[in-house]
């Protein structure tokens, strides 16, 4: 099969021939149709973060297709069944995390594209208790985007505790943030966006964003209290210690910081108005299954469409470089043929 490879940090990605993995008991072979290419790729592809992918690794965590095969054990899918396989590949079951509803907290988990290969390839494996189905309507295309950028932000969202008719800033509208800003609209949150340029801010113009504001010509935390008195939450995706600083400035007595993008950076919170404000600070770190199965329904029942170019496998290393340019506009989805 094709895959793409990274074989040493920061190198480009290659092209490469690699043989069809085997399916074990429990896994299920998953021709993979369509995959999102998410930012996480980019700092996997460069190692940026303190636990560290092992190398050669096939990176890709928003695969989506069809059965080809699955082993012994799995009962409740079939070949044929479309399904995506998301970051959290697999975890234990077992441990505190996983039997509260928290399997994201897993100690034990596999990520996909990360601590095993992902879905840029014409195949992948995958673990069958942890793939979600997709539903009928929504073409792998559509839905790919929603395996890792889809859920993050609707967790995200929910973990802010805006309610409808409160405001909620979003930072970075890039392929999490895009989709972030139509989940907040289908949740009754009015929206403020901040990223850059005249192409983003006109996208999350036109997805239901009250305001927009350029993070580069405008003081953004400074705008948000002035215009709304500080947001009730805020959700930052950039990836930018700038950001995040903004952020918290953006927020509200009371309001909640979610932390959602994932610079190699650390940020200083100041303790004082942490206190004083009442100020929550929640990290996000994308979606249960369950959580995949509510963001997917809200996409096939048309309240929410990931903003997607199509390209090939091919064009990765053009792919990474446009996003660490922050060029793209919404997500990039690599259709396999
Ligand atoms: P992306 O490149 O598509 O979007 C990032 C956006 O941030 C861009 O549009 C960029 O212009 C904007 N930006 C940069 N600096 C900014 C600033 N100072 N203020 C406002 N906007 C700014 O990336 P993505 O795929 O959306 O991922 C974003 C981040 O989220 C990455 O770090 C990724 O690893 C992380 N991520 C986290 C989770 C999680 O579960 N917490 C899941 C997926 C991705
Ligand atoms: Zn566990
Ligand atoms: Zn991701």
């Amino acid at each position: 099969m094709r895959a793409a490879v990274i074989s040493k940090f920061k190198d480009q990605l290659e092209i490469k021939e690699l043989s069809v993995p085997e399916v074990g008991n429990k896994d299920v072979l998953v021709k993979i149709q369509a995959c999102g290419v998410c930012h996480t790729d980019l700092h996997a592809c460069h190692g940026d973060w303190p636990v560290k992918p092992q190398l050669p690794l096939v990176p890709g965590h928003e695969g989506v297709g069809e059965i080809v095969s699955l082993g012994a054990d799995v009962k409740h899918l079939k070949i044929g069944d479309r399904v995506g396989i998301p970051w959290l590949y697999s975890a234990c079951g077992q441990c505190e995390y996983c039997l509260s509803g928290r399997e994201t907290l897993c100690l034990e988990q596999q990520n996909c594209g990360y601590s095993v290969n992902g879905s840029f390839a014409q195949f992948c494996l995958a673990d069958g208790d942890y793939v979600v189905k997709v539903p009928d309507g929504l073409s792998a295309i559509e839905a790919a985007p929603l395996f890792c950028a889809g859920v993050t932000s609707y967790k995200a969202l929910k973990e802010s505790g805006v309610k409808a008719g409160e405001w909620v800033a979003i930072y970075g509208v890039g392929g999490l943030g895009h989709l972030a800003i139509q989940y907040a609209k289908a949740l009754g949150m009015k929206v403020i966006a901040v990223d850059t340029g005249t192409e983003k801010l006109a996208l999350a113009k036109e997805l239901g964003a009250a305001y927009t504001l350029d993070y580069q010509t405008q003081d953004c935390a400074q705008q948000i209290q002035q215009l709304v008195g500080g947001a009730h939450g805020v959700v930052c995706t950039a990836v930018s210690k700038e950001a995040f600083e903004a952020s918290f400035h953006s927020l509200r007595r009371g309001a909640t910081f979610v932390l959602v993008g994932l610079p190699a950076e650390t940020i200083s919170l100041p303790i004082f108005d942490t206190v004083l404000k009442g100020i929550k600070v929640v990290g996000s770190i994308v979606g249960t299954r369950q959580d995949l199965q509510e963001c997917l329904a809200f996409a096939a029942d048309g309240l929410i469409k990931a903003i997607v170019e199509v390209r090939s496998l091919e064009e990765i290393n053009q792919i990474f470089t446009e996003m660490e340019n922050a060029e793209i506009t919404g997500r990039i989805v690599i259709e396999m043929n």
